[in-house]
């Protein structure tokens, strides 16, 4: 196990589904103070409505189906995401549901916090460590891909 360091300042990045996305907005304006403290970035329409909502600068990427999820799933492999908040729409089926499920699946291995409705939402705002350093540990998961993909558990078949 190691630990990073989250700075006081962190990276959060905002996503929600078009049915929770007034919900989203709403929290964000309500939170704007808050908010304003953080780097910002988001899916390419939430990061949009919620820029114009508040006036705060949020990062876009690709719009969620078309790969935004994954480019955010990318950034928190790369220790650039410290945070998530997602409001995924759990009454509906979408396209990139492959995708949702591999950012969470993502977070959950850099032990990022995740909130994925608005009271988790409130409750990490008002954290203690929203605003200080926080020590995060990342599992070491090398030695489990190595066993898995030893060249002795390779087998190769003779022709
Ligand atoms: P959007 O993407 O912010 O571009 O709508 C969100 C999503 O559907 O994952």
């Amino acid at each position: 196990m190691t630990k990073e360091t989250m700075k006081k300042k962190k990276t959060i990045a905002l996503i929600a589904h078009d049915h929770l996305k007034e919900a989203l907005v709403k929290w964000c304006v309500e939170n704007r103070d808050k908010l304003q403290k953080h780097f910002l970035c988001g899916t390419g329409t939430t990061a949009r409505l919620i820029s114009d909502a508040t006036g705060l600068h949020v990062e876009g990427y690709k719009s969620g189906p078309l790969g935004g999820d994954q480019q955010i799933g990318a950034k928190v492999a790369e220790g650039k995401i410290d945070m998530l908040i997602f409001f995924w729409d759990p009454l509906e089926a979408l396209p990139h549901d492959p995708d949702v499920r591999a950012l969470l699946r993502i977070a959950v291995v850099y032990d990022i916090p995740v909130a994925t409705n608005r009271a988790t939402a409130d409750f990490i705002m008002t954290s203690f460590y929203i605003d200080d350093e926080y020590e995060r540990d990342v599992q070491d998961f090398t030695p489990v891909i190595e066993k898995e993909c030893s060249t002795e558990k390779i087998i190769i078949s003779e022709r």
